[in-house]
This record gives C-alpha cells, structure tokens and sequence, in this order.
C-alpha cells in the first residue's frame, strides 16, 4: 500500500478548475497532458453534436448517436513519481473521419509510431534521407473526381517506384525512393471555396529528389498541362509544395523539429475538423468512408498502429485513477482512485 496526497472526500462532480487547484500534486507535464486531453475531448464534444446532426438528417441515425455519446466518459491514470499521466479508456467511436477526439488520437498514434520506425530504418540504413513532400491537384467541386485523380496519379508514381526496385526499369522521379507513407487529406481551398484534396509523403530517399523532374511527371498525372502547372505553383494552391529534405538525420532518442513538424502534418487529420462545417465533414467522410488513407511501403511497409487508448505501464508505480464525466456542457471530475500500485491492479 502506497500512501498518496489526494484525499477522495468530495470528488462528486467537481470541476476540472477546482480538481487543479485542490489537489496541484499533479506534476507540470502530467497536468498538462490531462488538460490538452480535455481540451480536444471538450472541442470534440461541441462539434461531436453538429456533426450528428448532419448524420442524422442524413438518415446515419445510429453513427450520429455513437459521435455524441463519444468521449462522455474519460478515465486518465497519472503516475504520481514519473508525473506520466495516460487516457487508458473512454467510450471512443473510433469514427477517425468524423470525430475530433479519435482522429486526434489516431494522429497522435501514427505519429509516435512511424517516428519511431523511420528512426529506426534511418539507423540502420546511412543512405537514406527523409524527404516531406505534399502534392495537390487542382481544386474542384466534385470531390469523388477530385480525390480519384489525385489517389490514382499517387498510385502510379508508386507502381513506377516498386518496377524499378523490382526489374530495375522505367523512368520515374520517384526512382529513388525506397520507401515512405502517404496521407490523403481534404479540405476546402483557402481562396476557391471548392474541395482541395492532396497527399502528404514522408518519403526515405536515396540522393536526392528531383523537383523538376518530378513536378513534370506529377503534371502529367493529374491531367493538368506544364505551363499552367508552374503558373499555378506561384498562384499557391492549384499546384505544389515541394518541402524538401526535412531536418537532420534523427539520432537516437533526439528528433529534430522540423522532422516532427513535418509528421504533425503529414498525420494530423484527414480533414480539419476546426475549419470544416459539419456539412463538409459529413460530405468529405461519404467520399472517403471506405478508403485508406494512410498507406505505407517499402522500407516503411507493415507499420503498426496501437490503440486510440494509451497502454498502462508495467511494473511497480505509484499511480492515480481520474475519472471525468461529461456532463451538462463541460467534464467534470468524479471519482479519483488513489489507492493503487501496478502491482494491486
Ligand atoms: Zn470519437
């Protein structure tokens, strides 16, 4: 038995405001995962009902209901000596293209995982270099057309890759690519109003990409003609983005800034919930509601991707349960469970 600073006398409901200034014993970083963690679920919750709304009219009744009821229940478990503080459960929809909270979490997930991967093979392979490459196509308002010609012009740049790592032929930009991830991501175009599809790579290289090469090929692709392709590139928006080599080499348990920039966005969402009308959001899911939109290969192939909810820690630690509750417009504390080690649980 481990004696621990919370008391549990009157816990019934208080607010998130009064638990931080109670019981501060929560360390700064544990603090500060629990708040963020609160905040998305808080934002998810608003949204979460606009969207069913949408749902709903759309006669997606019972979809509606499990995005409401989402994250009604948080269960948070804080390790008092490491000041680590986990989301072990909560009532998820695991609808990653229409919820606030589990795509944010999905995100989280992907991130941290192919992080860790691509350290690895970064490692282990001195030739390869990470690239992060976003290529678009021309906004529209048919999104099906739209997404189509982007994920089938993606596609043959794959297929041109794997032939030449197979037999060794073929012209492509993407020659020296060994491998990568790719995520679709839609939204509408800032100065159009219309849909605005495009893929984010990270992309592990050997040598160097050849932009101009590459921007011929993916224009040809996409049906969109060289000269107005390069016209567009300065307009922003209708053309690429072209980000190049990111940070330096990622050396064991040090990552540079711009390498985790570069996978914040390349995973982050696969619409922008904040920016999007529940309308779109509905609107985007039905076009992608059966496509993958996160895809690796090659040296990246066979990834995996953990649970939404974060794992327990094994072994001996002195640990706190918090269990919020929404409830009546804003999550509320109502049970802490400060009686545990590892070992008893
Ligand atoms: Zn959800």
């Amino acid at each position: 038995m481990v004696s621990l600073p919370y008391d549990e006398a009157g816990v019934n409901g208080e607010s998130l405001t009064s638990f931080l200034r109670n019981r501060n014993k929560v360390g700064t970083s544990g603090r500060e995962y629990l708040i963020r963690m609160l905040q998305v679920a808080e934002r998810s919750k608003v949204k979460g009902y606009e969207v069913a709304e949408e749902l709903v009219g759309t006669g997606q009744r019972r979809r509606g209901g499990k995005i409401v009821d989402c994250g009604s229940y948080l269960h948070f478990r804080h390790y008092v000596g490491l000041d680590d503080c986990r989301l072990l459960r909560a009532n998820f929809c695991r609808e990653y293209k229409l919820c606030v909270l589990c795509g944010a979490r999905r995100g989280g997930r992907l991130v941290s995982s192919y992080l860790e991967r691509m350290s690895e093979v970064l490692g282990s392979r001195a030739n390869l270099r990470l690239w992060n490459l976003t290529l678009t196509v021309r906004d529209g308002p048919d999104l099906v057309e739209r997404f189509s010609v982007l994920e089938n012009a993606f596609g043959v740049l794959l297929d041109r890759s794997r032939d030449y790592r197979k037999k060794g032929r073929g012209a492509s930009a993407f020659n020296v690519v060994h491998g990568g991830v790719r995520s679709f991501e839609v939204k509408r175009g800032k100065g159009s109003g219309v849909w605005h599809p495009h893929v984010h790579a990270l992309l592990l290289v050997d040598g160097e990409l050849d932009r101009e090469r590459l921007l011929r090929e993916w224009a040809l692709l996409v049906g969109q003609d060289e000269g107005s392709t390069y016209a567009a590139h300065t307009n922003r928006g209708h053309g690429f983005k072209f980000c190049g080599p990111v940070g330096l080499r990622p050396r064991r348990g040090e990552v540079d800034a711009s390498v985790i920039g570069a996978f914040l966005e390349c995973f982050k969402y696969c619409v922008k919930f904040g920016d999007m009308p529940a309308m779109d959001i509905v609107s985007a899911w039905r076009v992608l509601r059966f496509r993958r939109l996160v895809q690796s290969w090659g040296v990246l192939w066979g990834v995996e991707v953990p649970d939404i909810a974060d794992e327990a820690l094994e072994g001996d630690y002195e640990w706190m349960d918090l269990f919020f509750r929404w409830c009546r417009g804003e999550y509320r504390l109502f049970e802490v469970d400060s009686s545990g080690t590892s070992e008893s649980a």
